[in-house]
C-alpha cells in the first residue's frame, strides 16, 4: 500500500497515519507504489517530493521494502533515495532508465522491475540494460492492466502474459527460461520476505 505520486496532492496527515495502521497487517509485504512522475505531473512536483519522502520514512520505520514509481525522474528519485540508506529493500518498478542509472541501482542493491515494455521491438535501451544487469537484481512484473507484452500489446495485461517477459530475458541473457524463472522468483521472495 501507499500513495502514488499522481495523488500526492490529495494527501493530508490523516492519510498517512491511516495507511501506517493498515500496514501493520502481516499480509502487507511492501510500501508502494511511491515516487515521482515528472511525465504527467498530475500533482505538483514539490508535493510529490514531500509525500515521497514522508512515505520512505514510514516504510523505513515499519521495515517494509518499497516499490518505486519513477517516470522521467531518474536522477531525482536516486537523489531522494540516497537519504534513506537503511531501507529493507527497493525495487524500481517498470524500470525505464539507461545503463548508467541501472548500474547505480545495482551498486546500491536495488532490484529492477522488468515487465512488458522489454518485449517491444523498439525498446533497445531496456534490452541492453537487461543484458548487462546481473540476474540477481531483476524481478519480473506485470504492471497489469497496463503494458501487455508484444504479442498482446494494447490489450488488457494479465499475469499469464508474464511468460513473454521471461522468454525475452532468457533470450537476451542466453540462459534457460527455467534458470531465469527460478532466479527471479527467489529475488522476489527475498525482496518481499515471502
Ligand atoms: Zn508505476
Amino acid at each position: 500500500m501507499g500513495v502514488h505520486p499522481h495523488d500526492a496532492v490529495t494527501v493530508v496527515p490523516r492519510t498517512l497515519e491511516g495507511l501506517r495502521l493498515l500496514a501493520s497487517n502481516s499480509r502487507v509485504v511492501a510500501w508502494g507504489e511511491i515516487g515521482l512522475d515528472y511525465h504527467y505531473n498530475f500533482s505538483p512536483r514539490d508535493s510529490q517530493l514531500d509525500v515521497f519522502r514522508k512515505q520512505l520514512e514510514i516504510a523505513g520505520e515499519l521495515n517494509l521494502p518499497v516499490i518505486i514509481h519513477d517516470r522521467e525522474a531518474h536522477r531525482e528519485v536516486l537523489s531522494v533515495l540516497k537519504d534513506f540508506l537503511g531501507l529493507t529493500g527497493v525495487v524500481i518498478h517498470c524500470f525505464s532508465g539507461d545503463l548508467q542509472i541501472a548500474e547505480e541501482c545495482v551498486n546500491r542493491g536495488y532490484y529492477l522491475g522488468i515487465g512488458g515494455t522489454l518485449t517491444f521491438p523498439k525498446n533497445k535501451d531496456l534490452k541492453s540494460v537487461v543484458q548487462r544487469v546481473p540476474l540477481e537484481h531483476i524481478v519480473l512484473e506485470t504492471d497489469c492492466p497496463y503494458l501487455a507484452p508484444q504479442p498482446w500489446r494494447g490489450k488488457r495485461n494479465e499475469p499469464a502474459f508474464l511468460t513473454a517477459v521471461l522468454e525475452e530475458i532468457a533470450h537476451l541473457k542466453g540462459l534457460s527460461q527455467d534458470k531465469v524463472a527460478q532466479a527471479t522468483t527467489a529475488n522476489a521472495e527475498k525482496l518481499f520476505g515471502l
